[in-house]
């Protein structure tokens, strides 16, 4: 038999099918290990076929990886070769995405263990008194069956193999799965729907539109609209996919998720060691697992006869790819629950503008929950007007509102959430003689000062540096700590409340697997009064004792000159805010800003989605921004600036050609540096398109594809989520 082998090197070079001798066990959607170029290199079996066009005493022969299943299903082969095709990268690349990277390398396998059991009874072994070690295994084994040589050569050294030898003892090697949550366990809560939750579960599953939009406002109760959902598949032997933003694969969600469907959940996420991760993989893909619950990559979780796909908190940015391929989340889901003939839900109190318009066109369907769990109201969002506050010579990060506010909650002893966008101390050290601003050496962006390392820090690379003595440019000595982070808020809060418990979290205090897991317990078991955190605080969080939530710059994603940063700030301040009055206390907002008039505020303190909306949309649609265009950026970045820019040169020819081939369909054209000139010692330069027709994008992918080198990525990006 003839094998239809991809190699698994990401490079155009290499990006075809081979062909190979093999056996004929070899199943389509296997691992094999192929002899290439003097070296033998994994890859995967696309097809079976009985001859091949080049003579048979030019073709090598395959070795198959002893895998009892084929590592890729026949849906995940289909899906690859359409992302392949749609954005032009080679077939290595996307296959990648459909296995634990620990899969490919095979560093990390099965773990094994090796167990013993008794061949022969004790009463028939004939062994002296004095082999006390040997005898302490016979009667453990006795008594308690097959046990775990390492137990056994702890309690009893060197007893296990002196028994094997004498034919005793057999010794054999088992996998273990393991299990990365032993420690979450949880309750079951029974709970019965709401009646707008039960009419949400039914317009789910009656209406005939693939993509369902569940627009909800926060702590309506989505998370048990999409449990029902997982349910009812699981009753009907089907499986499901369950995304949500990483950040909100919290405590509380797992240990929900544990509680309710045992091991039929499998959990993927970054902070699982590689044998973790690939383990609960494998349990998917042996059909052991059924419902797959994990950030972005989770979507190419290896099951089959999916029932459902959920994607929670819709408008995350994190649902869009930043590496190779640039996948968008939506896009991929969309694909699997075509194929499966199952619905695709969203669910979001904010969703985008792009979903929601697509939704109120009729394309998808639209339920919506307008009200809380047991009618709780939202909480009430009051603005503090920080030029006010400035002109009465106050100058702290803190308004007289919410001071007020925060030393109520503290007698109360309730909790607060203080949110601040901005991690570090302060976000810039400047020289006050010259004005030299720290800047990281291998990024084009200043550092971050961090008191309690008492270095500075680049929030690009993660590169550390040794805190000023005095400016390097002038020697000067007055260094001025500008902007305020998490650190900062931290330091000067504890001043103002010396008895509170405060904790910080934000990425400097989240690292390791169980980094979030810590904050948020400690959070929620209420050993702390406040808790100041940047982003990942907004997220999903449920703490019944939070009755404050303090936003504490809400202007600062405003600035960004980007046509979302509107759109983000309504999504921003209604998560954070959301956070509050959650239970039986009716919860309290302030919010801080320096432009109380800004309409998108304005929508934002009133939780008028309807009305941000509508606005936002002509807005978008005068400017034709999207979602009536598409920004296309096209990256070119590389460590040699030479070859970047050869590389660039090429890419424009090709891109002007079409842009000049086709003027109707750009509505912007030009190339220029990056915002952001350097990241990482990599020079980076960028092809900026708008387009009122994408029938051209196909030419665009093949053209970054053509000027992609070794030592340059070309990448596109459709309406990316950072600009930088
Ligand atoms: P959302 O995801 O819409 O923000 P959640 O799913 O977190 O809202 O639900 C908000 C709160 O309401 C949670 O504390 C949840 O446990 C509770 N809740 C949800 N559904 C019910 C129900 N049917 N009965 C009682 N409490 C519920
Ligand atoms: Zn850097």
């Amino acid at each position: 038999m003839i094998a239809e082998v991809i190699v698994d090197i990401a490079a155009s070079e290499t990006d075809r099918i081979y062909d190979y001798l093999c056996d004929d066990t070899v199943i389509v959607g296997s691992r094999v290990r192929a002899p290439f170029g003097g070296k033998t290199v994994p890859g995967f079996v696309m097809r079976v076929k009985e001859t091949s066009d080049l003579p048979k005493q030019r073709l090598k022969r395959v070795f198959p990886c002893p895998d009892e299943l084929p590592a890729l299903n026949s849906e995940c082969l289909a899906l690859a070769e359409k992302l392949t095709a749609r954005y032009r990268v080679p077939k290595a690349l996307a296959l990648r995405l459909f296995l634990p990277s620990e899969m490919r390398t095979g560093k990390v396998r099965e773990l094994m263990r090796n167990y013993a059991e008794l061949t022969v009874p004790v009463s028939e072994m004939k062994l002296v008194k004095s082999a006390k070690n040997q005898i302490g295994v016979a009667e453990y084994l006795e008594k308690n069956g097959k046990t775990d040589c390492a137990y056994l050569n702890s309690v009893y050294p060197a007893g296990v193999t002196a028994l094997e030898k004498k034919g005793y003892v057999r010794i054999f090697k088992e996998q273990i799965l393991r299990d990365p949550y032993k420690t979450v366990t949880a309750e079951r809560v029974a709970r019965t729907l709401t009646p707008d939750q039960e009419r949400a579960v039914d317009m789910i599953n009656t209406d005939n539109r693939t993509v369902q939009l569940l627009h909800g406002v926060t702590g309506s109760g989505k998370t048990e609209i999409y449990l029902t959902l997982i349910a009812e598949c699981l009753a009907q032997g089907k499986s499901s996919i369950f995304l949500v933003p990483e950040i909100s694969l919290t405590p509380q969600m797992l240990s929900q998720l544990r509680a309710r469907f045992g091991k039929n959940a499998a959990i993927l996420h970054s902070g699982l060691s590689a044998g973790e991760r690939f383990d609960e993989w494998w349990r998917l893909r042996t059909g052991e697992a059924k419902i797959a619950i994990g950030a972005r990559s989770a979507v190419f979780a290896p099951l089959e006869n999916l029932g459902v796909i959920i994607i929670d908190e819709e408008h995350d940015s994190s649902y869009s790819s930043e590496t190779a391929p640039r996948y968008n989340t939506f896009d991929v889901a969309l694909l699997r629950a075509k194929r499966n003939g199952c619905k695709l839900v969203l669910g979001s109190a904010t969703p985008s503008v792009e979903t929601y318009k697509r939704a109120k066109e009729g394309e998808f369907s639209l339920i919506r929950l307008e009200k809380r769990i047991n009618q709780r109201p939202l909480p009430e969002i009051v603005i503090a007007d920080m030029r006010r506050e400035v002109r009465r010579g106050n100058n702290s990060a803190f308004s007289g509102a919410l001071k007020e506010e925060i030393e109520k909650c503290l007698s109360a002893e309730k909790q607060a959430i203080l949110f601040l966008n901005r991690r570090g101390y302060s976000q810039t050290v400047i020289c006050k003689e010259c004005g030299y601003v720290a800047r990281c050496e291998a990024c084009d962006v200043s550092l971050t000062y961090h008191r309690d390392e008492n270095c500075l820090k680049c929030h690009y690379c993660g590169m550390k540096y040794n805190m000023l003595s005095a400016c390097p440019d002038c020697g000067g000595r007055k260094l001025s700590y500008a902007g305020t982070g998490t650190q900062r808020i931290v330091a000067d809060l504890q001043k103002l409340y010396p008895n509170a418990r405060i904790l910080r979290m934000d990425n400097d205090t989240t690292s390791g697997k169980e980094g979030h897991y810590k904050i948020l317990k400690a959070f929620a078991e209420k050993k702390a009064d406040i808790l100041v955190g940047t982003q990942m605080i907004a997220k999903g969080h449920d703490f019944p004792s939070v009755t404050l939530v303090g936003i504490l710059d809400a202007d600062m994603s405003l600035h960004f000159s980007d046509y979302r940063s509107g759109e983000r700030t309504f999504q921003l301040l209604t998560q954070v805010a959301g956070r509050s009055g959650r239970a039986e206390e009716k919860g309290k907002v302030v919010l801080q800003t320096f432009d109380p008039e800004n309409e998108v505020l304005r929508f934002a303190t009133s939780y008028d989605y309807e009305g941000f909306y509508e606005n936002e949309v002509s807005l978008r649609a005068a400017m034709a921004f999207p979602p009536f265009s598409k920004i296309v950026r096209v990256l070119v970045t590389g460590e040699d600036d030479k070859k970047t820019i050869e590389a660039l040169r090429e890419v424009y020819v090709a891109l002007e050609k079409l842009y000049t081939d086709h003027p109707e369909k750009f509505l912007f054209f030009n190339k220029m540096r990056a915002p952001i000139k350097r990241i990482q010692n990599k020079f980076r330069y960028q092809v900026l398109m708008r387009l009122s027709d994408t029938s051209v994008l196909p030419e665009i992918y093949g053209a970054c594809a053509e000027a992609r080198t070794r030592d340059v990525l070309v990448s596109v990006e459709e309406n990316p989520a950072n600009l930088s």
